[in-house]
């Protein structure tokens, strides 16, 4: 295996979700190992550190219909040039969360310097709300919809070369409480959404064949974003929104498996991580686990065990 390279980078916004303590993520998942995990396996490591996350002490929300939306803006622009500059000098960007309003930097930044990107939405949520259809004014609902092309013009120009992805390269999987309007917005886009429904009537091997077949091909840019909250809260309860009926460990990590074995993961989002709901950080060591897996490699419990007897 040819080295990779991997930038870490910090997305501590909590402004899209309007839910304290996921702004410790980033720092949850530095403590789990990520960066020791990642060198040990042979990857290079480049932390950039976190992104600052503009007015975040004065918490004034401005539109209900899209709160925070210009401090979001900000933030996804420096999250975004930092995403773009990373994916130019050939590192895997691997943005840690922090709400998935975050994604619309990452998902911005690649757009911006490539051409052809798949994307894989994995989430018990398709955030493809629009500042219209939204129940919450929750910007971290709509960045699926923003990276289509649909949602406040001012996500829509972070960056000059950003395009709208093209919804025939994206895949949503894992789905379990979307609203009907977001289902409406995706069906007419043409986007293929995976539910959990449909994985149980036939199957995660199966669902994994035909998602990989809508966002892998030979010289794209995958991109995988994953919101924590898709796993049921048994086995990840550190997350923003925690709930049962998710892809259960077993089911994640064959998932992570698939894609990394592709080896064409060129930008991870691995985002919702809300340390102050988790259980002695397991949920962010799991977030490890998952990054290594992503990316081709293992890094389970006995890997675990084997490192711990080492001389
Ligand atoms: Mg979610
Ligand atoms: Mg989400």
């Amino acid at each position: 295996m040819s080295t990779k390279h991997i930038t870490i980078i910090g997305a501590p916004i909590d402004l899209g979700s309007e839910q304290l303590g996921v702004e410790m993520g980033p720092d949850a998942i530095r403590a789990a190992g990520i960066i020791h995990t990642l060198k040990n396996l042979g990857f290079t490591i480049e932390d950039h550190g976190n992104i600052p996350v503009p007015n975040n002490g004065a918490r004034v929300a401005g539109n209900p219909k899209v709160k925070y939306l210009e401090a979001v803006v900000q933030f996804s622009r420096v999250l975004a040039e930092v995403t773009t500059n990373a994916v130019k000098n050939n590192h895997i960007p691997l943005t840690i969360g922090g709400d998935h309003s975050a994604a619309i930097g990452t998902i911005a930044g690649v757009t911006n310097t490539k051409d052809d990107v798949g994307l894989i939405w994995i989430d018990a949520h398709p955030d493809a709300n629009t500042p219209e259809t939204t129940l919450t004014g929750n910007i971290h609902g709509m960045p699926l919809a923003i990276s289509l092309g649909y949602g406040p013009k001012e996500c829509l120009t972070l960056l000059q070369n950003q395009k709208p992805l093209d919804p025939r390269k994206v895949a949503v999987l894992g789905i379990k409480n979307p609203d009907q309007k977001e289902l409406d917005l995706l069906k007419n886009l043409g986007v293929r959404v995976f539910t959990m429904r449909e994985v149980i009537e036939r199957g995660i091997a199966a669902v994994m064949n035909d998602a990989l077949a809508i966002v892998h091909a030979p010289g794209r840019h995958l991109h995988v974003s994953v919101d924590l909250d898709v796993i049921d809260r048994a086995d990840a309860p550190g997350v923003g929104i925690a709930s049962r009926g998710g892809f259960n460990y077993r089911e994640i990590t064959y998932v992570t498996e698939r894609i990394g074995e592709t080896g064409t993961v060129g930008s991870l989002d691995l985002i919702e991580l809300n340390p102050t709901r988790d259980l002695h950080n397991e949920t962010a060591q799991l977030a490890v686990e998952l990054a290594v897996s992503f990316l081709g490699a293992r890094f389970t419990d006995y890997e675990r065990y084997l490192e711990a007897q080492q001389p």
